[in-house]
């Protein structure tokens, strides 16, 4: 196993070392898909190398509803399987990263005239409990009216008839890509950020490794490989088309929008699921610190990946769907602190209706022997993971003859920070070696056992110690700590997918920006040009997502 350094100086060992060397797997696409099977690879002993054309995690899996979660909803569709798996995987995601799957209670109330009667719902939590062998955090509940407005009193209470108490988990998607890969790295395998692949490299119809253009610097290099895996996600398709241009399509993305709006504002207790009463579907109301979280739609998409964005009708259909079963917040897009969206890289075939397209997902082998990893989900990575790696085992065996371990213990091995299950005790650590409990808890809950090495930096520098934001949880040493350990690369690094200062902030944290470009720059040697530019992208970022939808138009 290698330390715990994960930085811009470990990309740059990673990217010199790579043309001298051959993978026995470069895995292509550092989200969660990516990142599960770079992890189980590299503990089965493989030599992995993966690459992402930006920061980890920066795709799909930075833009989900963050819930571990068997999915009641799928159980409409008779998808009883996947409902079986996901909830064993939530199971195990609790405990290998209890700092970042958190149990969430969650609230689906039952209206009159509504879509889904207080019958079935009872029905739904008692099978999803019963897919999951009875062993969810806690057992459902079945609730009157008067138990559902104890729960959520601001709830709409015309037409209430009762509803239920069920359990999932929660997650910070982003954090948990990145802890994915940092085991990753842990066990060998070289993860590097902003390294796009431009084209497939093959000898003798053979798929053996890729070109690769490195962002920071604009060089390309080679990755020679004996196994290549296109686990691209949304992106996977036109990665297929660099190996057989004219192969059909396997995906049917979906667009999936989210909006962020003041908890006060919505006046949700805690988390609620919810039938838009616009069009029926399932949606979610999520706690998140100090703001919920809408979502989210689900529409066909045909724009490409990198642009996906939340449309003014996304976010319209967001208010008024909260506004619905909230009435007393009247929710106008003022109140939108941001919006993000993201396409679901979901199978072709199956629903005519894109909530109705499975969540499954498929291993296709090309003739050059690449391997795509198409579908599935934030909840089951691990298995899709362990499936990929089994038929790259295969591949190996084929090719040299030599035996691969045939399962790791991804379900066993905590991820980084995931060490110590008592988060309290871990909080009580740090209060007594000095750090506020405010503070304490917030770094526990972001890195778990690894706080106290952020505790550390504010103990050996004061100026460290200072908030990024007054009033907010956001710490200076958190960014040192994310440069040095977590590969943050740029301020939007920092800003969206490691802090999500981006989507808890209505001015997206851009007073604080300069500070955490200046920290950045001290750490990754940056000169003033360099840091102005990181800064400017951020801007511009955060720009395009607020002319996404106008602020101030009627809700
Ligand atoms: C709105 C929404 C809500 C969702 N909510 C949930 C949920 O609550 N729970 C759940 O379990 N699932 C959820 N999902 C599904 C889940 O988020 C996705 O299935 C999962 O994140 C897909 O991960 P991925 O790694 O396959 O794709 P991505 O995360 O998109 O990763 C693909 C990566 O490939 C990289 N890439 C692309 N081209 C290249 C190239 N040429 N070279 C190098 N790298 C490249 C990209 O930069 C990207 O980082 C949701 C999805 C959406 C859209």
């Amino acid at each position: 196993m290698i330390d715990s350094l994960f930085s811009s100086a470990t990309r740059a060992a990673h990217l010199g070392a790579l043309p001298g060397e051959t993978a026995d797997l470069l895995v292509i696409g550092g989200g969660i898909t990516g990142a599960g099977i770079a992890r189980d690879a590299a503990m089965r002993g493989l030599r992995t190398v993966l690459v992402d054309a930006g920061d980890f995690g920066w795709g799909t899996s930075s833009r989900s509803s963050r819930l571990i979660h068997g999915g009641l909803r799928y159980l409409e569709h008779g998808w009883l399987r996947l409902v079986f798996e996901a909830n064993r995987e939530r199971r195990i995601l609790l405990r290998t990263a209890p700092h970042l799957v958190r149990p969430r209670a969650f609230v689906f109330p039952a209206h009159e005239g509504s879509r889904v009667t207080r019958f079935q719902i009872s029905a739904a939590v008692w099978l999803y409990d019963l897919l999951a062998l009875f062993r969810n955090v806690h057992r459902h509940r079945f609730l009157g009216r008067n138990g559902v407005l104890k729960l959520e009193p601001l709830l709409r209470d015309r037409g209430l008839r009762g509803g239920a108490l069920y359990w999932d988990a929660q997650t910070d998607d982003a954090r948990l890509v990145l802890a994915t890969i940092r085991s990753a790295h842990r066990h060998g395998a070289r993860c590097v950020s902003y390294a796009r692949v431009v084209t497939l490299e093959k000898a003798d119809g053979r798929v053996r490794g890729a070109l690769i253009e490195d962002a920071v610097s604009g060089e390309r290099l080679t990755v020679h490989a004996h196994a290549v895996v296109n686990a691209t996600g949304p992106w996977s398709d036109s990665l297929r088309l660099l190996d057989e241009p004219g192969a059909a399509p396997l995906l049917r993305p979906t667009k999936g929008a989210h909006i962020a709006v003041p908890q006060h504002r919505l006046g949700n207790a805690g988390a609620v699921t919810l039938l838009s009463p616009i069009d029926g579907r399932v949606m979610f109301v999520l706690p998140w610190g100090d703001v919920t979280i809408v979502g989210t739609t689900d529409t066909d998409e045909t724009v490409a990946p990198d642009d996906v964005a939340p449309s003014e009708q996304d976010v319209i259909y967001l208010i008024r769907s909260a506004n619905a079963v909230f009435p007393n917040a009247r929710l106008g897009m003022e109140d939108v602190i941001a919006a993000w969206a993201g396409l679901r890289p979901l199978l072709k075939g199956g629903g005519e209706k894109p909530g109705s397209v499975p969540r499954e997902h498929r291993i296709v082998e090309s003739a050059s022997g690449l391997v795509t990893i198409a579908g599935g989900k934030l909840t089951t990575y691990r298995v899709m993971a362990a499936q990929t790696v089994d038929t790259v085992a295969r591949r190996l065996h084929a090719l040299d003859g030599r035996r691969v371990p045939s399962r790791a213990a991804t379900d066993r091995e905590p991820l980084p920070g995931g060490e110590v299950a008592d988060l309290e005790a871990l909080v009580a650590e740090l209060v007594t070696e000095g750090t506020p409990e405010a503070a304490a808890r917030h770094l526990v809950a972001s890195y778990g056992t690894e706080a106290s090495a952020v505790a550390n930096l504010m103990a050996r520098e004061e100026m460290l110690a200072a908030p990024l934001i007054a009033g907010g949880p956001w710490l200076a040493a958190e960014v040192v700590h994310q440069a040095r350990r977590e590969m943050a690369m740029t301020v939007a690094d920092v800003m969206i997918r490691r802090t999500h200062i981006f989507h808890r902030r209505a001015d997206q944290g851009m007073g604080a920006a300069p500070e955490v470009a200046r920290l950045l720059a001290a750490e990754l040697g940056w000169d003033a040009d360099k840091e102005t530019a990181s800064l400017r992208c951020y801007a511009e970022e955060v720009e395009r997502m607020r002319s996404a939808f106008t602020r101030g138009a009627p809700g």
